[in-house]
């Protein structure tokens, strides 16, 4: 059998090595020159137990990440400890890693290729245009990020999952010289949360010698958003220096629920493509690495089952693929609707919510873990008489949570063969539960 694999993403990487190691013939396409110029020259925080469950070291140069201090919208600030905090893993460590273990097991990586385009028949994926010329195999994994131009280029009939504009995060990050003439910061790792009443996030990470920011905001962010809020931060953080060390760009993260749709005849997405990350919750390596588990396995053992190449990775072999995925992140379906509600919540009342210790700190930690929590309406109740404050003020996150639950189950009941149109039902409606549309 014969995949291509587009895009050197992680999980695109950590499945091509799994197919390659159960025979599989794979080839990675990727833009970039080589593997020490991919994407992301920083490090990024991931729970150190996949690494374990992956059969993968955690990558040369982690180091635990600090906890974190919430900033209201109205500038209270709220702790939280992790007793077993995430990795702040180096992505350049990883990349390097996961391209050599796919080496190494026998997958081809091909760098300064550019996929551009599908090669359809039938409504099946036969292959991709990429460098301007024609490459087939049996099955497309896509690994391109969000703005995949092999998705993106796919016809509606195909039925893939794609995002709006408001379902994307735009994200600036820059690691700054730290300023070592200010005092130093009171809170090492500060997230403000709907930043100036703002539908989004920024931070700022006391780093060594550098002080790594971001300001992130939901759909498209303008470049007085965006110097507006820098001076903000640098006013309230002056830790932060004039030079930019690394970083700088801007850059785009998904930022809504597990695609309903996202395989195919001959086509799979993994990654940030089927939009399995949640920014802010370490989550996108840890799922793309679990994805590509799931992924391989599903097609090995179609293959050991007796499968031909095309059955193997015919859509209804790769829903179970997909089931899995749903079977274990149905959870974030969940977390888009909270995120979908804090986002419309006033800032009063958020502010009160993280303020107030309605929250405990297992369920702040469980929160920012991508946990969902399932409290009763009678249990929030007792939470708000707990914090002292009003029930009636906590009823707004009441019906989020309420309908987050819903959300959740709703992804968990994902139908476990593939049919066209229970498969179709099912998507219309998680769409429909997560936006309110
Ligand atoms: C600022 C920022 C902070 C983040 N923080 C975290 C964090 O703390 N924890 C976490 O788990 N995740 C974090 N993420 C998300 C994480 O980077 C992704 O979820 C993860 O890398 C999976 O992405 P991916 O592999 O699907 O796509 P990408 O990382 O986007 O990889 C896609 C690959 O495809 C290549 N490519 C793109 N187009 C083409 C083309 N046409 N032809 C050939 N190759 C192409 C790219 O060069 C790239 O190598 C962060 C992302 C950003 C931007």
């Amino acid at each position: 059998m014969k995949v291509i694999i587009a895009g050197a993403g992680v999980g695109g990487l950590a499945v091509a090595r799994l197919l390659a190691e159960g025979g599989v013939n794979c080839t990675v396409l990727e833009k970039s020159a080589d593997a020490e110029s991919m994407r992301y020259a920083w490090h990024d925080d991931v729970s150190p137990e996949v690494f374990n469950e992956c059969g993968l070291d955690l990558p040369q140069g982690s180091f635990p990440k600090k906890d974190w201090t919430f900033i209201t919208p109205d500038g209270k600030a709220r702790g939280m400890h992790e007793e077993r905090p995430d990795m702040s893993v180096m992505r350049p460590a990883l990349n390097k890693m996961m391209a050599d273990a796919a080496e190494r097991a026998g997958a081809k990586l091909m760098f300064g290729v550019t996929v551009q385009s599908p090669i359809i028949r039938d409504r099946r994926i036969e292959g991709v245009q990429a460098n301007g010329r024609e490459m087939r195999a049996d099955m497309v994994i896509d690994s391109l990020g969000v703005n995949s131009p092999l998705k993106a280029n796919l016809p509606e009939n195909i039925n893939i999952t794609r995002h709006r504009e408001d379902e994307v995060f735009t994200v600036f990050r820059a690691f700054y010289k730290k300023n070592f003439s200010a005092p130093e910061a009171k809170y090492t790792n500060k997230v403000y949360m709907k930043h100036l009443g703002e539908p989004g996030i920024s931070w700022a990470i006391q780093d060594g010698e550098e002080v790594d920011v971001l300001i992130g905001r939901v759909g498209k962010m303008s470049r007085p958003t965006l110097e507006n809020a820098l001076k903000h931060m640098k006013d309230e953080n002056p830790t932060i220096g004039d030079e930019i060390v690394t970083g700088g760009g801007i850059y785009t993260i998904p930022v809504r629920f597990p695609a309903p749709r996202m395989v195919a005849d001959g086509y799979a997405l993994i990654g940030d493509c089927a939009y399995m990350t949640i920014p802010m919750l370490g989550s996108g390596i840890a799922s793309s690495l679990r994805a590509a588990n799931m992924l391989s396995d599903v097609i090995l053992n179609a293959v050991r089952a007796g499968a031909d190449e095309k059955k193997a990775t015919s859509l209804s072999n790769l829903w179970n693929y997909q089931t899995l995925f749903f079977n274990k992140y149905a959870d974030h379906c969940g977390v888009d609707v909270m995120k979908r509600g804090v986002l419309g919540l006033k800032d009063s009342t958020l502010s009160l919510i993280l303020a107030s210790k309605v929250l405990n700190n297992k369920q702040i930690c469980d929160l920012a873990k991508g946990r969902l929590l399932r409290p009763t309406f009678g249990e929030m109740v007792k939470m708000a008489a707990g914090a002292g404050i009003r029930a009636l003020s906590l009823l707004p996150m009441a019906f989020i949570m309420k309908r987050a639950q819903k959300a959740a189950k709703l992804a968990a009941s994902i139908p476990q063969k593939y049919e066209e149109e229970s498969a179709a039902r099912w998507a219309r409606k998680l769409e429909k539960m997560v936006t309110g549309e």
